[in-house]
């Protein structure tokens, strides 16, 4: 079966980024909630955080976050596990609610040969996918769309979080 690659060509900037900053942008989040709207944080809970990758692989790409700065599943709590597979429920049916995904993946990657972008500081991505975004992004998207989109679904986010209660942990 023939691989197909999902673009994301504006990832390069934070590519390009990763040698140049050591911190942890997560603990940075997590410390300074006066910021939260500007740094797409959508949500908070006793021990997570929810927030928008500003690098998406497609539109919609969360980030679920432990409030601890804890590098793999080994480090994490129960409760800290249970509310990570809460969120990823609630991140599903939020945005589910917002743009209608055909499908999503839910993926950790551990270790910076595996897509680690911050090895130190685990995180679930939550990756909604259309029928054909494969080929869709490759074609249409740029990084103007994608930020433009970002800040308009994080207001769509944040009314349907409201109106749903959500997380409902
Ligand atoms: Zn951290």
């Amino acid at each position: 079966m023939q691989r197909k690659n999902l673009w994301a060509p504006w990832r390069i900037e934070y590519i390009k980024g990763l040698s140049e900053k050591s911190d942890c942008f997560v603990c940075d989040y997590i410390n300074s909630p006066e910021n939260d709207e500007q740094n797409h944080v959508l949500w908070r809970s006793q021990h997570c955080m929810v927030l928008f990758n500003r690098f998406p692989y497609n539109n919609g790409h969360l980030l679920i976050c432990p409030v601890r700065h804890i590098p793999d599943l080994d480090s994490a709590s129960d409760e800290e596990l249970l509310e990570m597979m809460k969120l990823t429920r609630d991140c599903q049916k939020v945005l589910s609610e917002a743009i209608m995904p055909h499908g999503f993946n839910v993926g950790l990657n551990f270790g910076r040969c595996a897509g680690a972008g911050l090895p130190e500081h685990m995180h679930i991505h939550i990756v909604p996918r259309w029928d054909g975004d494969t080929n869709f992004m490759a074609v249409c998207a740029d990084t103007d769309v994608i930020s433009q989109g970002l800040a308009n679904l994080f207001d769509q986010l944040k009314q349907i979080s409201k109106k749903q209660n959500l997380p409902n942990l």
